[in-house]
């Protein structure tokens, strides 16, 4: 198996490049204004495939990915988008406009799920640099070099890190401490390498964090994991990069050690896996042994459409991948513009997966990465003449409450597990515990965190980076 070396060269464009772009041209003034102004706010970063390949330039600013990738005026509150956008465009007043961003970024709940404060690992109460801890058996790592991604995601939860907000510092010593930790935690089985997106790194630099996991010391590290956007954002990664056979001979290395390599793949919506070069990466990965299943958030104005998400699970099956979670859009960003009801997301859900078959229905869902785990809405019942959602957890901060079913009251406007209130008159759910307040996260506030918790990484659970 061999690259094509016909390689595309990977070219990106942000805020003071996009002009260069053909495309530019192809975009009326308000839109323009529009990612001139929000992505002083939000990342904005889009580069050639995406922009040549997946947006429908006749159908925007509706297209979906235009929607994915482009800053959007309706993405701020009106009178912070004016106030924005007269700074921005006439008054040039740097030092106003950083005030400006800075008090509108802290309305938009930059710390979602107890992220800062709850998953950070330690040891002899000092926090490890780049691990997350939550759930039992899954450590998660953010190596230095793959915090960025191929292109930004408007809606992405981790946001912050993307346009300076976190001081995340990595560095040499992650791998040695990361390892360190797995061996003293041997109820660890899962690590999942995560950003960002790893597979920004060169094949080499990939290596050198992959490589001491498969030490015999950590033999009860059965699944690796890489969390990545590039199948959708950067095929070529692994068909055409210069060293994408290399990647692949990694991977074929880890499957060799014994262990199982999962590529966790961020898709968003069904256009993403329609390409050739897309379709040929899925088939290159699947080809070394590594599993890929697919994930992603359902959001409003980009994939609320059930049959994109059926032609895309029954697309990755086809190609040998497995459809793995479908998210709820988290409580961070621009929610407000991207969020759908529960009652709707799980409308959704259902009509997606009675439209494909048995072997597309290992996806689950739709899924709340919430403060005390993942949370799925099994489905709206009628118990003794009252309305509710059925609810289960498919991961938990505590293990004994995952596949527990619990009931909360149908509310059509609730958008997130905070906002549901317990069945059957009780005060609280099972996991809120008199002593225990803290299982609901703080909402729509910075939680105080030290300068040293701050150092730490977050995880992007609700896309492509699952634990
Ligand atoms: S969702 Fe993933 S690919 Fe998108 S910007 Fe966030 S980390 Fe990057």
């Amino acid at each position: 198996m061999t690259s094509e070396q016909t390689s595309a060269k990977f070219k990106p464009y942000t805020r003071q490049s996009i002009h260069q772009a053909r495309q530019w041209q192809w975009m009326p003034a308000d839109l323009q204004e529009a990612v001139q102004v929000v992505s002083h706010v939000l990342p904005f970063r889009a580069n050639e495939y995406v922009m040549e390949q997946l947006i429908d330039w006749s159908n925007i600013p509706d297209d979906p990915i235009y929607r994915l990738v482009f800053p959007h005026r309706d993405m701020l509150h009106a009178d912070e988008y004016e106030a924005l956008r007269d700074l921005v465009l006439f008054k040039k007043d740097d030092a106003a406009i950083a005030r400006q961003v800075h008090a509108i970024r802290m309305r938009m709940n930059p710390h979602p799920a107890g992220q800062m404060t709850h998953n950070v690992p330690r040891v002899n109460d000092t926090p490890l640099k780049g691990l997350q801890h939550k759930y039992k058996e899954t450590v998660l790592f953010f190596p230095s070099s793959g915090q960025t991604c191929h292109a930004y995601c408007t809606f992405c939860f981790r946001w912050p890190q993307f346009v300076g907000m976190d001081d995340m510092k990595f560095d040499a010593r992650e791998t040695t401490e990361l390892v360190s930790y797995l061996k003293a935690h041997p109820d660890v089985t899962d690590v999942l390498i995560t950003g960002g997106d790893p597979l920004i790194m060169n094949t080499r630099s990939l290596t050198e964090f992959i490589e001491p996991l498969l030490a015999p010391e950590l033999a009860h590290i059965q699944n690796i994991r890489l969390g990545t956007k590039s199948v959708a954002y950067w095929p070529q990664r692994f068909v055409t990069d210069k060293d994408s056979d290399d990647l692949l001979r990694l991977f074929e290395r880890v499957v060799k050690a014994g262990k199982n390599l999962a590529i966790m793949g961020h898709y968003s919506h069904a256009v993403e896996l329609r390409g050739e070069m897309a379709q040929r990466a899925v088939k290159r990965i699947v080809s070394t042994g590594a599993t890929l299943r697919m994930q992603g958030p359902l959001i409003r104005h980009i994939n609320e459409d059930p049959r994109s998400w059926a032609e895309l699970w029954t697309t990755g099956v086809r190609l040998g991948a497995i459809p793995y979670y479908m998210f709820v859009e988290r409580d961070t960003g621009p929610s407000e513009y991207f969020s759908l009801p529960l009652a709707r997301a799980h409308e959704i859900f259902q009509a997606a997966y009675q439209m494909v078959s048995g072997l597309s229905r290992t996806v689950r869902g739709p899924s709340m990465s919430a403060f005390p785990g993942k949370v799925a809405i099994d489905g709206v019942v009628n118990i003794n003449g009252e309305k509710l959602f059925a609810l289960q957890f498919l991961q938990a901060r505590n293990p004994d409450w995952v596949r527990k079913p619990f009931f909360a009251k149908f509310d059509e406007k609730a958008t997130w597990l905070d906002h549901l209130v317990p069945a059957f008159g009780k005060e609280k759910f099972f996991f809120e515990t008199e002593d225990d307040h803290s299982q609901r996260a703080p909402q729509a506030k910075v939680i105080p965190i030290s300068v040293a918790q701050r150092a730490q990484g977050k995880s992007c659970e609700n896309t492509h980076s699952a634990a």
